[in-house]
């Protein structure tokens, strides 16, 4: 019987559920990557369309290795043709890991009896942030199990906290969450303490499959955390970020799964999401779970590619799950944000003395343990230029990455000189003399290859100032 995507499409509604594995399936199934098909996709990406679940079942089909090299030149393209060189840095912050949840991927699980249980009291969660400052860190996520300890208030406090901790001349200039979905009223009250964006990840889009990960707890209603970000949304929360954990479920299924949550956000709250995420799942305390769905290195590098050219407008998130090498390959692909000098172990970031990684006090196990200053480096080398801007969110621009896409010069205009400039203050606040060298080296190239004089000449003002003392400076 013929695909018939008419029939199975669940129309868009807010807080409805929008997943028909039936459907998505009957996409994967009844596409052929001919090499024609293929380059007609990735050249509709490369022309800032966004591509529809038939296109990207195209492109998840494709096993050729030519075709599959083109698909991954064709996720370059689109990053240096239209995002410029910059990626944006952060830090994870674990506040507690008590959870009521029993996620049999998840070191804080309930029934894990081994993991060490802590949540940070208001002392230990400034020790933190100031050893954070201290590297020059000035982007958080705070991240939380799903426990009553962790309500909307408590949750609220921590950003507030978070806001109020300078060190020198450090301070935390963007806070976003990674905790579990609340209701419209308590997205309400972590929106008004000043949240940047609320992540919350499916896992699996899978339902069924979903069920089998997901054994007690709130979190084992697969509706409820559909819709999360729905209700963030109409808790005038725009600025949210989706993702699936890969290695629960067939991977394709998994992307196909994250661009229809896409477009769901798109038709109903007229914004997508502003971050992707695409976690693989690693080893973790007590982990004992099916690995046949686990995600190889060069599946994982192809799916990076291909949602880069399916939600070309979306900011896309890479971890310190993955290995150095592969981060360092990755990062071409579009990625706009990673992680640096990461530590998820509870209070690990000021507690020097306990280096030992203990797999009992973490969520997982993360395989990139660069301190930031590696990190700055290696972007360095790769000629991008690691940014902690925060300038959009901090004037009331939300929904940037849509400019950054469809406003023309908006990159040039403001995201790559408030890139230059935040890379300037970390290079006199923070960096050893040798990144120093490299980043003037590579801020000078970058002000060169401006076309706008006054421009120019205004970045370097800044610069001067930043160098004699002020800070904050952006576009
Ligand atoms: N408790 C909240 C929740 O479940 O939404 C916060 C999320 S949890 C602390 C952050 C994310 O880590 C999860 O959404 C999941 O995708 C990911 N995660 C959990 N176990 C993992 C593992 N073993 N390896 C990699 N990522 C994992
Ligand atoms: Fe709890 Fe989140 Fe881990 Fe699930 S993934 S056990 S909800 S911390």
């Amino acid at each position: 019987m013929k695909f018939n995507p008419e029939k199975y499409s669940i129309p868009d509604e807010p807080m409805k559920p929008f997943i028909d594995a039936e459907e998505i399936w009957g996409y994967i199934n009844n596409t052929i990557p001919t090499p024609e098909r293929v380059r007609e996709i990735i050249a509709k990406s490369l022309s800032k369309r966004r591509l529809n679940l038939e296109e990207v079942a195209v492109l998840v089909n494709t096993t050729d290795a030519g075709l599959i090299e083109e698909i991954k030149e064709g996720a370059r393209t689109l990053k240096r043709t239209i995002y410029g060189n910059r990626i944006v840095l952060f830090a994870p912050l674990y506040i507690g890991n008590y959870c009521t949840n029993n996620c049999t991927y998840c070191g804080f699980r309930i029934s894990n009896t081994r993991e060490i249980r802590k949540t940070l009291n208001d002392k230990e969660i400034v020790s933190e942030i100031e050893t954070l400052e201290d590297d020059g860190q000035k982007r958080l996520i705070l991240v939380f199990g799903e426990h009553s300890l962790y309500s909307p208030e408590f949750i609220a406090h921590a950003v507030k906290l978070a806001y109020t901790v300078k060190k020198g001349n450090g301070e935390i200039r963007r806070v976003n969450i990674n905790a579990a979905p609340l209701d419209i009223e308590g997205f309400k009250t972590v929106k008004a303490s000043g949240i940047g964006t609320y992540q919350v990840f499916q896992e699996t889009y899978h339902p069924e499959a979903y069920k089998t990960y997901h054994l007690a707890g709130r979190k084992a209603d697969y509706n409820y955390r559909l819709t999360a970000l729905d209700r963030a949304q109409e808790a005038g929360i725009d600025d949210v970020g989706i993702g699936a954990l890969f290695g629960l479920y067939d991977w394709r299924f998994e992307v196909l799964g994250l661009v229809r949550h896409a477009n769901h956000l798109e038709a109903c709250y007229n914004v997508g999401p502003h971050t992707i995420s695409f976690p693989r799942v690693k080893n973790a305390s007590m982990l004992d779970i099916d690995r046949s769905y686990f995600v190889s290195d060069s599946d994982f590098t192809k799916l990076v590619a291909i949602l880069r050219l399916a939600v070309p407008y979306t900011g896309m998130i890479l971890t310190a799950r993955e290995p150095a090498q592969l981060r360092n390959e990755i990062f071409q692909f579009g990625v706009s944000q990673i992680d640096g000098g990461t530590n998820i172990e509870l209070g690990g970031y000021s507690d020097k003395q306990d280096a030992e990684n203990d797999i009992n006090k973490g969520q997982f196990q993360i395989n990139d343990d660069r301190p930031l200053d590696e990190i700055v480096n290696e972007l360095l080398d790769q000629d991008l230029i690691p940014s902690f801007c925060t300038a959009c969110y901090r004037l009331g621009r939300t929904g940037e990455h849509f400019m950054e896409f469809s406003v023309p010069g908006f990159i040039k205009r403001y995201c790559t000189p408030n890139a230059i400039l935040t890379l300037s203050e970390y290079l006199v606040d923070y960096a050893p003399e040798t990144t120093a060298g490299k980043g003037w080296e590579v801020i000078n190239k970058n002000i060169e290859k401006l076309d706008d004089e006054a421009l120019k000449s205004s970045i370097r003002e800044k610069i001067l100032q930043i160098k004699s003392g002020k800070r904050d400076l952006y576009f």
